[in-house]
């Protein structure tokens, strides 16, 4: 179609979404506030939420009594909001009746749930405001990371209730075309799909590519080890997952480009973006502000890994207030030099689900495994599940054509048995599991790891 008259339609439907237009209006406005401006801004919006949450959420109206944020004349203390005892997931199962606010009826809202990476997903309302502002956030976070809107983009993603086939309503559709999108589901990522998406890629030639970290790390893999050309976009927005420096020089390696690292989540939307200058990623303080705390409850200084905990400042018909969303980060010591407000994480160094825990309870970041699996070559794709303090699974999917497999397997089973046991214990059991693939997670993300034992914590 001509591009002039695409460019018109889009202006029409973009006129018809107000609402997204006003919210990136906002967050582009707010980047770039002095450091006095931005905190009165998210102080006020923080403010406006917890009053409502007091006024209308019945959980709330006790917790943040109890915590003494709001006192019985409605007045809001912000000094004691680190008072307020975090939400877990269990709470939120438990209490979702009481989370959800005593004027449902007079609002728009839509039922959501978290993709349920392990364990049981998560039950939400959503404003449907809340749409326009994931919008806006992603309009917003990908002028920050350099992707301007008329440039063609491709994402490389695995939700199965977003993706199944044919169930994509047509406005769905045809907000994709609009804004120059196409979608390659990655929920499956056998060899062969992975040619044909290397050819789609090849054809399509996108400006920018957005994905799961664990997808487009494989799609990598898989081109360089067959030794494959790829078109090099000008970007690769990598999402869903915790970009270790090794993927993103493997990312840069076989896609010769720029590798911008994002954090988001289905319970709040966009929480940070790398600019240009990627020294870590912009915090978009005005719908959500994210903490990093210690496992005492008290906060985390910069540059010291914790919990990060987020309340969500769009959302008002089930609020989330400091929100544990089971990942760990850490703050950065310094502003960014691109001189925008917005604070920096400078990375999410893991999920709590992919941290092994031993029989003494010592920690084992999930990272530890990837360097150990990745440098066996007989394996092509695997991963590592803990049952038990002391029991671990190692899933395989062999490359039976390499030359050399059975001498380089045996060689390989034992030294990962010794690695495993020098990081879990002496006591530890590892099974192998050789198999022909390895299925997704229920929201369509890989996991190189996962622990079963915070799950039934
Ligand atoms: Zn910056």
């Amino acid at each position: 179609m001509d591009p002039v008259i695409k460019s018109r339609i889009e202006r029409l439907i973009t006129r018809s979404r107000g609402a997204t237009r006003r919210h990136a209006d906002d967050l582009t406005a707010g980047q770039w506030l002095d450091p006095v401006a931005s905190r009165e801004d998210q102080e006020m919006r923080l403010g406006s939420l917890l009053h409502h949450a007091w006024q209308h959420v019945p959980y709330y109206r006790e917790t943040l009594a109890e915590a003494g944020v709001v006192d019985p004349s409605g007045r809001i203390d912000l000094s004691r909001f680190n008072r307020l005892q975090p939400l877990d997931k269990a709470t939120v199962r438990k209490r979702f009746d009481d989370l959800r606010s005593d004027d449902l009826a007079l609002r728009k809202w839509t039922y959501d749930s978290t993709g349920g990476s392990t364990g049981e997903p998560v039950r939400l309302i959503h404003d449907c405001d809340y749409a326009d502002w994931v919008r806006a956030i992603s309009l917003a976070g990908g002028a920050v990371a350099c992707r301007r809107p008329g440039e063609t983009k491709l994402y490389l993603w695995g939700s199965v209730r977003d993706l199944l086939a044919g169930q994509e309503t047509l406005r769905a559709r045809l907000g994709r075309w609009m804004r120059d999108e196409r979608w390659i589901n990655s929920f499956r990522m056998s060899p062969e799909l992975m040619n044909s998406y290397v050819d789609f890629i090849n054809r399509y030639r996108p400006v920018h590519i957005i994905a799961y970290v664990e997808s487009i790390v494989e799609l990598a893999r898989f081109v360089e080890r067959s030794g494959l050309v790829v078109h090099s976009p000008k970007t690769i927005a990598t999402s869903a997952g915790c970009l270790q420096p090794h993927m993103r020089e493997l990312l840069e390696r076989v896609f010769r480009t720029e590798v911008f690292n994002q954090y988001g989540s289905r319970e709040v939307a966009g929480m940070g973006t790398e600019c240009e200058r990627h020294e870590g990623m912009h915090v978009p303080l005005q719908s959500v502000l994210v903490e990093v705390l210690r496992d005492d409850g008290s906060t985390a200084g910069p540059e010291e890994t914790g919990h990060v905990v987020v309340t969500s400042l769009i959302n008002y018909a089930m609020p989330l207030i400091r929100y544990q969303i089971g990942d760990l980060g850490v703050y950065a010591d310094a502003p960014c030099s691109c001189g925008r407000v917005w604070p920096l994480l400078r990375s999410i160094t893991g999920r709590i689900s992919d941290t092994f825990v031993t029989s003494t309870g010592t920690l084992v970041a999930g990272e530890y495994f990837n360097y150990v699996f990745y440098l066996q070559d007989w394996v092509d794709r695997f991963q590592v599940v803990q049952e038990s303090t002391s029991s671990i699974r190692a899933r395989i999917v062999p490359r039976y054509d390499l030359p050399g497999f059975a001498a380089a397997k045996e060689a390989g089973v034992e030294e990962i048995v010794k690695k495993v046991r020098l990081a879990m214990g002496e006591d530890c059991a590892v099974s192998f599991e050789f198999v022909n693939d390895i299925e997704p997670t229920a929201s369509g993300k890989y996991r190189f790891t996962i622990s079963r034992v915070h799950d039934r914590a």
